[in-house]
C-alpha cells in the first residue's frame, strides 16, 4: 500500500496501467486481484487512509476486535465465506443460546423461537402478511426487477403505503418497521416496494436476512472482518495508493484518464467500485448518459449508528440470554451480543437506524449514549447501565461511505432507470455490493460485484484494447 505524502498538492503518482479500480472496499480490492490474476496491471486509487471501507475493526485491547461496520457471514454467502478461508481467517458462531426479548410498548416479552406467542389477531395478521410478501417475492426477477411482472406497480408505491393497505394491526405496521430500519436502515416510507422485494429475494427470504443461526448473522471473523480486506490489500502491496479519492474521470476512444488528489491515472478501463451516492460526486468528461446519472440521484444511503457497550462479562448469558433482543419503542431497536470468541469482555451491540439514526446523529455523545444504555438497561437490567467501555460510530458522518449499510432505491428507481446499474458507460464499469444480484448490499455481495465487473474487463477479446459495447457515451 501507499500512502500518498501530497494529497491535494503536486500530483506525486502518474501512473499508465491497464485497469485502474477506484475503492479499496471488499469490491474494489477482490476487483484488483482478480485482474492481477489474470495478468492485467492495476491501480487501486483509495479515498480514506485505510482499506476496508464498509469493514472497520476495533481493538478492545488484550488481542481482542469487535466490528464498527460489517461483520456477519451466513449461510449462502459462499463468495465470502471462500475468500475468508482461502486468506486464512477463521470464523465463530454468533452467541445464539438462550431466549429474545421483544419489547413492544411497555411490555417486554421473553421467548425461544421465531417470534413471542401473539394474540390471534397478531398472529393472523402476520401469517397473511407473510404469505402476501412470499408470493411477491417469488415474483421478483433478482437479475432485472424491472423485468418483474407488475413491476410499475409494484414500484410506484413505498413498502409503508403497500404495508397500510395490507395489515389490519399496529403490530403487523411495527414489524415492517423494524425490519426495514434492521435491513435497509430506513423507513419503510423511504424504499420502493419493489426495492424491498429484490433485496429480500437476493437474499433468499425474509427468515434468512433475520435468523441468527442459519441467516445472515450467523458468523463472524475471528480477528474481524476488516482483516478480509487487509490481507487482500497486503497481496496488492503498491497497486494501493491511499489517500487519493478521485475527482474526475474522463474517458475517450482509447482509455480513461483519472485526476485523484495526489495521484493522475491513465487506464484502459476503469472498475468504480464506490457506492452510487458517492459515484454521482465524481466529475464526468464527457457526462454520464441520464439514465445513469439519474440512477445515481435516486440511491441514497442509509441511516445506522452502532453503538457497542463493553462489560467485564457477558451477564446476560448467565441469566439463559443470548444478548439478542428487538424493540419497538426504540430508539435502539436491534440488539445482539457481540463478544469476541472467548466470551471476554461481554458487548452488546445496539443499532440506531433510519429514524432514530438521523434523530439522535444530531444530539451531543453523552446525550446518546444514555439514551442508548437506558434502552439496554430496559431490556437486560440494571447491569447494563454501566458498561467498563463504550464506542459508537455514526455512517453518516463517514464522508466516503455517505450513510449506511447501503444504497436503496427510491419509488420508481428501478423501473425507470434499474438497467443502468449494471451496464458500463464505454470503458467505465461499475461495481460494489450495490450492483449486485444476490446478497445486495453485502459483503458477499460486494464479492460477486467485484467478479462480475472482471469479467465484463477481461471478456473482451483483448482486455488491453477497447470495450465495444456497454452504455453510449
Ligand atoms: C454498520 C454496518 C453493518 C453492516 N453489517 C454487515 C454484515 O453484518 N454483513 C455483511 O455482509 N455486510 C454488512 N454491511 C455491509 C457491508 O459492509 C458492505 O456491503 C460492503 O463492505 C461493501 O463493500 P464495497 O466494496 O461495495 O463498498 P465500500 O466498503 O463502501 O468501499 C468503497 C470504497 O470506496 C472509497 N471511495 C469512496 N469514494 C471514493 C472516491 N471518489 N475515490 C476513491 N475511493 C473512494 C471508500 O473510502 C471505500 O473504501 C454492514 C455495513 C455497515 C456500515
Amino acid at each position: 500500500m501507499v500512502k500518498d505524502k501530497a494529497r491535494g498538492a503536486a500530483r506525486e503518482h502518474v501512473v499508465e496501467t491497464d485497469v485502474a479500480v477506484l475503492g479499496a472496499g471488499l469490491a474494489g480490492l477482490v476487483a484488483a486481484r482478480e485482474l492481477q490474476r489474470a495478468g492485467l496491471r492495476t491501480v487501486v486509487l483509495e479515498a480514506r487512509e485505510r482499506v476496508g471501507g464498509r469493514l472497520l475493526n476495533h481493538q478492545l485491547g488484550d488481542g481482542k476486535t469487535i466490528e464498527m461496520g460489517g461483520q456477519w457471514i451466513g449461510p449462502t454467502q459462499d463468495r465470502v465465506a471462500a475468500l475468508a478461508k482461502e486468506l486464512g481467517l477463521a470464523t465463530f458462531p454468533t452467541h445464539d443460546r438462550g431466549d429474545y426479548l421483544l419489547e413492544r410498548g411497555r411490555r417486554i416479552n421473553r421467548y425461544r423461537g421465531r417470534a413471542p406467542r401473539f394474540g390471534p389477531a397478531l398472529s393472523a395478521d402476520l401469517a397473511q402478511l407473510e404469505a402476501r410478501l412470499n408470493r411477491l417475492f417469488d415474483r421478483v426477477h433478482p437479475d432485472a426487477p424491472w423485468d418483474t411482472p407488475g413491476a410499475e406497480r409494484l414500484d410506484a408505491q413505498t413498502l409503508w403505503s403497500w404495508t397500510r393497505g395490507a395489515t389490519f394491526t399496529r403490530g403487523a405496521r411495527e414489524f415492517i418497521e423494524l425490519v426495514s430500519e434492521g435491513v435497509f436502515a430506513a423507513q419503510p416510507q423511504d424504499l420502493s416496494l419493489l426495492h424491498f422485494l429484490f433485496y429480500v429475494r437476493a437474499a433468499g427470504g425474509l427468515e434468512m436476512l433475520e435468523s441468527t443461526t442459519g441467516g445472515a448473522q450467523q458468523d463472524r471473523v475471528v480477528g474481524g472482518s476488516q482483516m478480509i480486506a487487509q490481507r487482500l490489500a497486503d497481496e496488492l502491496g503498491d497497486a494501493v495508493i491511499l489517500g487519493a479519492p478521485a475527482r474526475t474521470i474522463s474517458r475517450d476512444d482509447s482509455g480513461v484518464t483519472i485526476l485523484a488528489d495526489g495521484a493522475t491515472v491513465r487506464a484502459n478501463h476503469v472498475i468504480v467500485a464506490v457506492p452510487l451516492a458517492l459515484a454521482g460526486r465524481i466529475a464526468y468528461e464527457p457526462a454520464l448518459p441520464p439514465q445513469r446519472d439519474g440512477l445515481t440521484q435516486r440511491m441514497p444511503m442509509g441511516a445506522v449508528i452502532k453503538c457497542q457497550a463493553i462489560f467485564d462479562e457477558p451477564f446476560w448469558r448467565a441469566e439463559g440470554q443470548t444478548g439478542q433482543a428487538a424493540s419497538t419503542r426504540g430508539p435502539v431497536r436491534i440488539v445482539y451480543d457481540n463478544s469476541p470468541p472467548d466470551g471476554s469482555p461481554g458487548v452488546l451491540l445496539a443499532f440506531l437506524e433510519g429514524g432514530p439514526a438521523r434523530r439522535l446523529g444530531a444530539w451531543a455523545p453523552e446525550d446518546r449514549r444514555a439514551a442508548v444504555l437506558d434502552c439496554l438497561t430496559r431490556l437486560f437490567g440494571p447491569r447494563a447501565a454501566s458498561p467498563r467501555d463504550y464506542v459508537e460510530l455514526d455512517w453518516q458522518r463517514e464522508r466516503w461511505s455517505g450513510g449506511c449499510y447501503g444504497g436503496y432505491l427510491q419509488p420508481g428507481g428501478w423501473t425507470t432507470y434499474g438497467p443502468a446499474l449494471r451496464a458500463p458507460v464505454g470503458r467505465i464499469h461499475w461495481a460494489g455490493a450495490e450492483t449486485a444480484e444476490r446478497w445486495c448490499g453485502y459483503m458477499d455481495g460486494a464479492i460477486r460485484s467485484a467478479e462480475r465487473a472482471v469479467g465484463e474487463v477481461i471478456g473482451t477479446e483483448n482486455p488491453r484494447a477497447a470495450v465495444a459495447g456497454g452504455v453510449q457515451a
